[in-house]
């Protein structure tokens, strides 16, 4: 089968001939019909100093996709052929105490699909039966491709109760804003999303996000007094992994506000602990999805209406896939999907 393979430690994705996994006893096979780029395949791409100390070479990369079952390991008993798909690629250990009590996404034994195991840009991919979701038939095949990046969205705009409070979004990246769109349809009063990329505020307004603010021409401060916010952020979703973004963010909280920091910074960077302590902030930090309540809920916002569509800026064939990846690092992307078929 095709597939996209880092087989050299350095820049660069190959498009090669590999042979077909072979799924084991719990196992199912996926023929893999849409791939979406996340952030995580241009920093493998660029093997930067994370990728290389954290990807094994040669692999197959990749793990945001949705396809159709074409085949089932002796046994697993809840897949069929022909079945639509996506699923978590977190493979959780299971044995682990969080695992035993349910809390797979803090399992400590996380192995990430196309990260440290084989992934989905190809023409097949294999899953444990446990990993695997079905999706749908209202949900589209490219949207069922977004949801790993869809559901830590979910996750960390639903770490907190939105109800009735004030949210600040940093960072307008296609996670910012879904979760910008998730926090406002959980019940938050005024959603506000910031960034320093004029492209990527417009798209957060296209999709409907109420104040999409540029931080590096508006005053936030005044912002908030303009749409009528007397105090501070009840809750804040850092989605930028920009030191200066979540400093900002500290700020603008309210005392006892709440902050959920799904974004990665590069490198390690300073904060005034003080005002964490004053203020009586809650951090909390988010990786990946919750097993499997985020990927119920993903499915029961897209099912009550909430159209991410916009957010898929590119659509291209998957021998484009390298137009694909220039678009993402130009920054200026939505999400961009490869179709395979
Ligand atoms: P992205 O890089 O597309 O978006 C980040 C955005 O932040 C960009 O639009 C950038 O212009 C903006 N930004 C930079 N400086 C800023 C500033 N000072 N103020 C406001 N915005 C600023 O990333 P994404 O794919 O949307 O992912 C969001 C973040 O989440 C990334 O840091 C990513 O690495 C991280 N991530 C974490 C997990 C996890 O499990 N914890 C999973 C996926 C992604
Ligand atoms: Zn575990």
């Amino acid at each position: 089968m095709r597939a996209l393979v880092k087989s050299r430690p350095e820049p660069g994705l190959w498009m090669e001939e590999v042979p077909v996994p072979e799924p084991g006893p719990n196992e199912v096979l996926i023929r893999v019909g849409k791939s979406a780029i996340c952030g995580t395949d241009v920093h493998i791409w660029n093997w930067d100093a994370w990728a290389a100390k954290t990807v094994p070479v040669p692999l197959v990369t990749g793990h945001e996709f949705s396809g159709v079952i074409a085949d089932t390991g002796s046994a697993v008993s809840r897949f069929k052929p022909g079945q639509r798909v996506s699923g978590e690629g977190h493979i959780t250990c299971g044995a682990c105490r969080n695992c035993r009590a349910g809390r797979g996404h803090l399992c400590r034994n996380t192995l990430g699909v196309g990260v440290q195991r084989a992934g989905s840009f190809a023409e097949y991919l294999c899953l444990p039966e446990s990993n695997v979701v079905p999706i749908p038939d209202d949900v589209p095949d490219e949207i069922a491709a977004i949801f790993d990046p869809f559901g830590n969205a979910v996750h960390t705009a639903l770490s907190f109760d939105c109800v009735g409070e004030d949210v600040l979004v940093t960072g307008a990246g296609p996670i910012g804003i879904m979760g910008a769109l998730v926090a406002q349809r959980a019940g938050a009063r005024k959603v506000v999303i910031t960034d320093i990329n004029p492209t990527r505020l417009d798209l957060a307004r296209k999709l409907g996000v109420p104040y999409a603010i540029d931080t590096s021409s508006e005053d936030l401060r005044e912002v908030m007094a303009r749409i009528g916010m007397t105090e501070g952020f009840d809750i804040g979703l850092e989605m930028s992994g920009a030191a200066p973004a979540f400093r900002q963010m500290i700020d603008l909280m309210n005392n006892g506000g709440k902050i959920a920091i799904l974004g990665i910074a590069p490198t390690g960077f300073e904060i005034d602990w003080n005002k964490v302590i004053f203020k009586m902030l809650h951090l909390k930090g988010i990786y990946g999805r919750e097993m499997y309540e985020t990927w119920y809920k993903m499915i029961a916002f897209v099912q009550s209406g909430l159209d991410l569509t916009p957010l898929i800026t590119h659509r291209l064939p998957i021998d484009e896939f390298e137009a694909g990846f220039a678009a993402m690092r130009k920054g200026e992307a939505g999400k961009v999907v490869l179709d395979w078929l």
